[in-house]
């Protein structure tokens, strides 16, 4: 006979505390089931068979796996598309309720609906539960509810939101106490990466645990990437390794100016669920459509590889490459230079960033690159072009994160740049006001 069990599916938070749809599900009638997809629909977009990203998740899963085992139960680890995925664990069980965690990306907002309408033709329920951030969809509106495009409005209505009721924002959900209702049977091994077609790489995954010394001077040391004085939580972030509740609590007490860092991340995340279309190609501001982008590929090659001739933009590319990590400072001056100085489309930098970076994020990467070419919510004015030599002297003055990922750097013969500063500027501010007004 089958098992009746609820089912609690997780995805971008893996982890078995503080989880807002793990704590709701474990409080229903039924055992729980811990389900993890290893979804083919994403993995196979996937060209690098080493994906450091994909390794991330397996271990995290297989830590969860043997904390479940040793509450005498398990994860179900599956691999394939979720649809599928659930139709055999229907014939495998008697499932009354699906929950999880709300996604806000478009891909899992229609992978969901598919689910839920998969489950409720067998009368399974699904519910879904608000996790990752504080405040999401309609949450944070202007008096006329209508959702805020400009960050520095949208913030201070965020902290006067959670100040009203911050005991419940912020309080953990104490899932530890509900761990017996956990389905109990004898958990299978865990499927292999090779089976999936991957392996794993040598890459080492920055800690979850934040650095108090670290925040309390990250106001006056974020900007400069020769320091170690960012939190490196974005990896945590993207995949709940850390909850979103944990962190504000700790920016609370520890540094305004991280505080605002995060805030930043519910702003994007609340302009990808108003404005889908952002993460499907299109411009917040679409007059910016029309600007004619050069799309060089040998000096979108040369971008990719860090060998533009501009120590700054070419250490970033280095360190993306090497780590798939990149400094924020660096990343506004990459992004800029791209789109500014060699006019290529966004899209191709937002794509190679996708590709590589750890801590890849579908709105935050939209937003940063959208911001940075100009065409975004809240960006700078067209006209205002980056100097990437001038941003080396101001936040890299002694050259430390230069030297760090362009060992072979010396000033005298490192490459002349691919294209100079003050021709390349103009250049864009005419491409630019061409599209825009129509006029060069
Ligand atoms: P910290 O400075 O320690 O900040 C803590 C956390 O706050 C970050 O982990 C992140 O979750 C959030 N945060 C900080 N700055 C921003 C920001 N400007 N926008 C949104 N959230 C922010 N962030 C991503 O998480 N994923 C991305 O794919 C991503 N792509 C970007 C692309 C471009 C072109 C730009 C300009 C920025 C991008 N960012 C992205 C934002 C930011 O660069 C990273 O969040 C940050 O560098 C991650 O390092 P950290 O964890 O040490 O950050």
């Amino acid at each position: 006979m089958k098992k009746s069990v609820n089912i609690f599916w997780f995805r971008r938070d893996l982890r078995l505390t503080d989880n807002a749809g793990l704590y709701h599900a474990l409080k229903s009638e039924l055992p729980v089931l811990p389900l993890f997809i290893f979804d083919r629909i994403i993995l196979d977009e996937l060209s690098n068979k080493k994906d450091a990203r994909v390794e991330f998740i397996y271990k995290q899963i297989a830590a969860m796996h043997e904390k479940l085992i040793g509450l005498g139960s398990g994860m179900e680890v599956c691999y394939g598309k979720p649809a599928e995925v659930f139709d055999s664990l229907m014939d495998k069980y008697e499932i009354g309720k699906i929950f999880t965690n709300e996604d806000y990306e478009p891909y899992a907002r229609d992978r969901d609906m598919e689910i839920e309408e998969v489950a409720k033709i067998k009368n399974i329920s699904f519910h879904s539960f608000k996790d990752q951030v504080i405040f999401s969809k309609n949450e944070v509106l202007k008096p006329d509810a209508s959702p805020y495009t400009v960050y520095t409005p949208y913030s201070k209505r965020w902290k006067s939101l959670l100040e009203e009721k911050r005991k419940f924002y912020l309080k953990p959900y104490p899932v530890e106490k509900y761990y017996k209702n956990l389905f109990q049977h004898s958990a299978e091994k865990m499927i292999s990466l090779k089976s999936m077609g991957f392996l794993p790489g040598d890459e080492e995954f920055p800690s979850a645990k934040l650095n108090g010394a670290m925040i309390k001077a990250y106001g006056e040391q974020r900007d400069f990437p020769g320091l170690e004085a960012t939190s490196r939580m974005g990896i945590h972030l993207r995949f709940g390794t850390i909850s979103i509740r944990q962190l504000i609590s700790d920016a609370i007490k520890l540094n305004a100016v991280y505080l605002n860092e995060l805030i930043w991340r519910e702003f994007y995340q609340m302009i990808l669920w108003f404005f889908p279309r952002v993460g499907r190609g299109r411009a917040f501001k679409p007059a910016y459509e029309k600007i004619k982008w050069i799309n060089d590929e040998s000096q979108f090659a040369l971008w990719c590889e860090g060998r533009t001739g501009y120590p700054m933009v070419d250490a970033g590319m280095r360190q993306l490459n090497e780590i798939g990590f990149m400094h924020n400072r660096v990343r506004m001056i990459t992004a800029s230079f791209l789109s500014k100085h060699l006019l290529i489309d966004w899209q191709w930098g937002e794509a190679y960033f996708a590709e590589k970076l750890l801590d890849y994020d579908l709105a935050s990467n939209n937003g940063g690159w959208q911001w940075a070419a100009g065409c975004g919510c809240d960006a700078a004015p067209y006209f205002r072009v980056f100097n990437p030599s001038l941003q080396q002297e101001k936040f890299d003055p002694d050259g430390t994160y230069i030297k760090r990922w362009l060992p072979e750097y010396q000033e005298l013969d490192y490459p002349a740049p691919v294209v100079e500063h003050g021709f390349a500027r103009d250049r864009a501010i005419k491409v630019y006001k061409q599209a825009l007004t129509g006029h060069a």
